[in-house]
């Protein structure tokens, strides 16, 4: 037993902080650790919240697929030049506060799309959360990347809607681009496949 080396008040000090002298220590520091405490306390959380402060959303574990999108529809909603949302499994996903929905029933994405917002600040913060049909998305929550105010969350894993895209911003080298939405069966049944299953 390793008891005595990984107390909890350690392993909370420095889940996500750092404090290892190099990648190869932490990884190994990680897995230790999992095998003695179990992943769910390892399992870092990302909390959204509005602009107000009355919506927060806690999601558990790391998000997949980060969207980055381009559409003017996005660019009004938002209020921004580019719309980042991210994915996590429903179940990995609490949300507190009182938002109302607006769907939109037209527009560059060709089907009806519901946003949910704070009604005090207005911030639209969380979306998605069907649990029928076979798109890759059912069952998923997307939320606002902006809303967990975090330099370090993760970077988008695809960018859509380039065609409208402003000239002076670009996706992370490498990341797959399109000019719209993805819509090639391919590119459907990879991020189908990737996607997370609930902790
Ligand atoms: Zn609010
Ligand atoms: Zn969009």
């Amino acid at each position: 037993m390793r008891t005595a080396h990984y107390p909890r008040s350690r392993i909370v000090c420095h889940v996500g902080i750092g404090g290892f002298e190099s990648a190869a220590d932490r990884l190994l520091w990680t897995l230790d650790a999992r095998a003695y405490i179990g992943r769910d306390e390892l399992t870092k959380n990302h909390v959204a919240e509005c602009h107000c402060g009355q919506v927060k959303i806690t999601c558990r574990g790391e998000p997949y697929p980060v969207f980055m999108c381009n559409c003017t529809l996005c660019q009004r909603r938002t209020g921004s030049p580019v719309h980042i949302g991210a994915w996590w499994p429903m179940a990995d996903v609490t949300i507190e506060g009182e938002t109302k929905a607006f769907t939109r029933t037209t527009g560059e994405q060709g089907r009806p799309a519901t946003f949910n917002f704070c009604p005090e600040c207005g911030t639209s913060i969380w979306w998605g959360g069907q649990t029928e049909g076979d798109h890759p998305l059912v069952g998923y929550y997307g939320i606002a990347g902006g809303c967990f105010a975090d330099p370090e969350f993760p970077p988008p894993t695809h960018s859509v809607f380039e065609r409208t895209k402003h000239p002076w911003i670009s996706a992370p080298q490498g990341t797959p681009c399109f000019a719209a939405t993805f819509t090639d069966p391919a590119v459907m049944e990879e991020i189908r496949a990737k996607m997370r299953k609930p902790i």
